[in-house]
């Protein structure tokens, strides 16, 4: 029955997951999951490895990105699915979304520094690895060097908006985002709308051409589920959906398989994407 399950929504270690694009392929795969989408924060580096994975165990792989855009203070995610890893104007801009995270860290490695800190950014990378580098990356840091007792108290203490070491974002827009997943042949999709709580820009990504939103998510009650699927309904947007999760030891330690959707949602994205790629 699972086989006609599919999790769209998990990290690697390409971002801030834990395992390895081919370890969370055979993974999903052990689950008997029939699909799994890899949705890094802002890179597809880990989307060829998933696919050589998918194709060796038998499972789909769905090539895909999270893209982190800002709203005002807050963060609102956009997963592509079925983009063109590949693209070379997509890596472009996934590239420079990295070097901005980069710099962020950056920042944000000096003003814990300017809080006595002892962190050196260098290490910092090193625990980033070849992935994306994001907050997560430093809350190990701080936990490794002793400041704090856990990655969740590492980021209240030091690394959520509001505490003593955060800096904000580079500003990128919804909108922007849409751009680059359609660019690369991809379809927009809206992350986890109950943890963006922005319902209001619905509308106007319906318009600038949002197709699909996350109603399925480990952080929705069924309450929200009921609530976005009714949305989706109501605005014929794919009901997608995804455990978001980000691999064994890390801040949220949420199961691969513990959202999931019907395989026939992966269908439905496919030939979005086909239609996007047959006008051009
Ligand atoms: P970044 O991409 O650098 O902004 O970091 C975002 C990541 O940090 C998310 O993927 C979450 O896994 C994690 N994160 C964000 N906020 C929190 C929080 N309040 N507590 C624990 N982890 C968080
Ligand atoms: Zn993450
Ligand atoms: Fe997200
Ligand atoms: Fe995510």
């Amino acid at each position: 029955m699972i086989k006609q399950r599919a999790d769209l929504h998990v990290h690697t270690t390409a971002s801030d997951g834990t395992l390895t694009p081919e370890e969370t392929v055979l993974e999903a795969a052990r689950l008997g999951l029939g699909a799994v989408g890899i949705a890094d924060h802002d890179t597809v580096e880990g989307v060829e490895q998933a696919l050589a994975a998918g194709s060796m165990a038998g499972i789909v792989v769905v090539p895909a990105v999270e893209i982190n855009t800002d709203y005002g203070s807050d963060e609102i995610h956009m997963l592509g699915y079925f983009i063109d890893h590949r693209s070379p104007e997509l890596n472009a801009q996934l590239a420079r979304l990295r070097n901005e995270r980069e710099d962020r860290a950056a920042r944000i490695v000096e003003r814990l520094n300017d809080l006595g800190l002892k962190i050196s950014f260098d290490r910092v990378k090193e625990i980033a690895g070849r992935g994306a580098i994001g907050r997560p990356h430093i809350a190990r840091a701080i936990v490794e060097a002793g400041y704090a007792s856990s990655l969740n108290s590492a980021f209240g203490k030091y690394l959520i908006r509001g505490a003593s070491a955060y800096v904000p974002r580079h500003k990128l827009t919804p909108l922007a985002a849409m751009e680059i997943i359609r660019d690369a042949g991809g379809v927009p999709v809206l992350a986890h709308p109950g943890l963006a709580k922005h319902d209001e820009l619905i509308p106007s990504l319906v318009e600038s051409g949002l197709k699909g939103i996350e109603v399925y998510h480990t952080d929705h009650s069924s309450a929200k589920t009921r609530h976005y699927i009714e949305i989706a309904r109501q605005y014929d947007l794919v009901a997608t959906g995804g455990s978001d999760s980000h691999g064994p030891n890390n801040i949220k330690t949420v199961a691969i398989g513990s959202a999931t959707v019907d395989l026939t949602v992966v269908d439905k994205l496919r030939e979005l994407s086909l239609t996007k790629h047959s006008i051009e």
